[in-house]
């Protein structure tokens, strides 16, 4: 038997009994007269014992133990005589009678702890060592419960779980389609899907109601850190529903996780925002709720008064940073780093601080007078001791560089709190999107979803300006998820690709089968996607995505582990009638 026992279940009321463990030896420590080895599995980590006196041989091969040996030790559980309140296994130790060695290891190219000495890419190498690490493992059992407990919500409710397939004909989500030669059907190509959209409406049309399904969806984009060429979505799909039943049903199954992953309750129903709103007062799509600090335009107030830079902006905005007009130089000339780096785009920094006894001194005095500075102060609802940070240019880049602005001063005065969610749902996006580059509409979600009903009227005189029935549900400025009401109606659907450029012949080319399936019966039906591991990653505290995912790629998308992408061979281009271009 290789064990009677995990390492990390024996304690003190174990004591006088024997056990044998099997693990990795973490560490082994030659105290002279005694060796201790620190013995490692999933569940935790022992001690183990073993003593000169009394058994000599033992020892001996105890110390020749190396770091990651897989071995089985069999003995008696002691009580410790210096405990380790550190440890859950602390209290206790096995002094060992029987040693086997399992394998010998080679010395292991980093430390197999939580604070590892191996560089991003070594451990990606030797992921399966690095997934030995206590804080891998813990988000990989934090997924592992989040994944049984969206199953067990969504069963519990009614959905049904279906698998849909992975080559499949390119889905329109947006981005680039990874493609895959199909050998059976000469020169032809199958794609991984970007989503299963299409896949779940048309079982919509087959009358499965709810569906869902924990789906792995592929991109081929540009990586960022959040981003994996691969990644999973918790896929979902209802029938006769309008947009507040698909909000109700998955703010159920939000709460749901927060209570029974993290403990936490989240009470009342979530926010709704429009997009609109979302993008005047936080400059983003997805605003981090957990603090104030809105912006508030003031192009009004400031231009026409000769300052060059704010004469020729299309856009002025400012924030209010709550009891920073005691910033130093250096700190603003910091904050002024921030926003002119390359990624934020900004210009410089104009501001102004609003002293202890009422008056202003700003970084441009010589154009804007008491009275002037007052009235931003009042739009702003500074008070004294305040400081007002000001950025200007056109629009949307200068309200997306205030909205980094923003999290910045939230992340310097400790505003975003760890453990504190502000979940809230983001509604009514524009339907298109203007691509400068092909010139015509792009959806801005995907072309299935509706418009709101009450702006059809504008797809002649504006269509810039239809509203989307789509949601985000948005996390302390985390995007977690989106969706949206589908177009169900054949005439508005027409309309939709007529709008997105696309003739009637290219749309039955792409989309032939789920407009002929929207034929046959098309119950009214909505959904929404959500990115499981993003989810993951702000359960666990963790910024990037990779170390929620067993087996991720870097960031040139590649497996640095099996060595991937990499070359086939000429015979299986053959087989695929594929040509290498010189
Ligand atoms: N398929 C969409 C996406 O992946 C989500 C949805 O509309 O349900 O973003």
């Amino acid at each position: 038997m290789y064990r009677t026992h995990t390492c990390g279940e024996l304690r003190l009321e174990h004591a006088g009994e024997s056990a044998t463990l099997s693990g990795w030896v973490q560490r082994s420590r030659d105290l002279g007269g005694m060796t201790f080895v620190d013995l490692r599995d999933r569940y935790g980590i022992t001690q183990l014992i073993f003593n000169m006196d009394e058994n000599e041989d033992l020892c001996r091969q105890a110390r020749k133990l190396g770091r990651e040996y897989v071995i089985r030790a069999s003995g008696i559980v002691t009580e410790r005589s210096k405990k380790n309140p550190k440890m859950l296994t602390g209290d206790i130790e096995i002094l060992v009678t029987e040693l086997n060695i399992l394998k010998a290891a080679e010395v292991p190219p980093f430390t197999i702890e939580n604070d590892t000495d191996g560089g991003d890419e070594l451990r990606m190498k030797y992921r399966y060592m690095d997934l030995r690490r206590p804080s891998i493992r813990k988000n990989m059992e934090l997924r592992h419960r989040m994944a049984q407990e969206v199953r067990r919500y969504l069963d519990s409710r009614g959905f049904l779980e279906i698998e849909t397939p992975f080559l499949i004909k390119s889905t329109p989500e947006g981005a680039r389609d990874f493609i895959v030669p199909s050998r059976m059907n000469e020169g032809q190509f199958y794609a991984l899907p970007q989503s299963p959209q299409t896949f779940k409406q048309l079982l919509m049309v087959a009358g499965y109601d709810k569906y869902f399904q924990i789906v792995r969806c592929f991109r081929d984009e540009d990586l960022r850190a959040d981003r994996q060429p691969e990644f999973t979505q918790i896929d979902c799909e209802m029938s006769f529903v309008e947009r507040d039943d698909v909000l109700d049903a998955f703010e159920g199954l939000t709460k749901h996780l927060f209570r029974e992953v993290l403990s936490v309750e989240i009470e009342g129903t979530f926010e709704k925002m429009p997009y609109s709103q979302a993008m005047e007062e936080y400059g983003t799509d997805k605003p981090d709720l957990r603090f104030e600090m809105k912006i508030s335009e003031l192009t009004s107030l400031a231009k026409g008064k000769g300052f060059r830079v704010f004469d020729e902006a299309e856009y002025i905005g400012a924030i209010c940073a709550e009891g920073c007009a005691g910033y130093s130089r250096k700190e603003l000339d910091g904050l002024t780093d921030f926003v002119t780096r390359p990624q934020i785009g900004a210009k410089g920094l104009i501001h102004a601080r609003c002293n202890g006894d009422g008056s202003f001194k700003s970084s441009v005095d010589k154009f804007f007078n008491q009275d002037e500075l007052k009235a931003w102060a009042e739009q702003l609802k500074a008070a004294p001791g305040d400081l007002i940070l000001i950025l200007a240019g056109e629009k949307e880049s200068t309200r997306k560089a205030l909205s980094e602005l923003r999290l910045e001063m939230g992340n310097r005065l400790g505003l975003r709190i760890m453990d504190t969610y502000r979940p809230l749902w983001v509604v009514d996006f524009p339907l298109l999107e203007w691509n400068e580059e092909s010139q015509r509409f792009h959806a801005m979600h995907h072309p299935f979803t509706s418009p709101k009903i009450e702006d059809l009227a504008l797809f002649d005189s504006d269509p810039g300006k239809v509203r989307a029935n789509a949601y985000d549900l948005v996390i302390n400025g985390v995007e977690i998820g989106g969706g949206s009401i589908r177009i169900h109606d054949t005439d508005l659907q027409k309309l939709m690709f007529k709008n997105l450029g696309f003739t009637e012949e290219e749309a039955r080319k792409q989309f032939g089968f789920l407009i002929n399936a929207f034929r046959y019966g098309a119950p009214p039906h909505g959904g929404i996607a959500f990115g499981f591991d993003r989810w993951v990653a702000l359960f666990a505290g963790l910024d990037s995505i990779r170390d929620v995912i067993a087996f991720p790629k870097n960031n040139s998308g590649r497996d640095v582990m099996i060595d991937t992408p990499s070359d086939v061979s000429e015979e299986q281009l053959d087989e695929l009638r594929l040509q290498r271009k010189k």
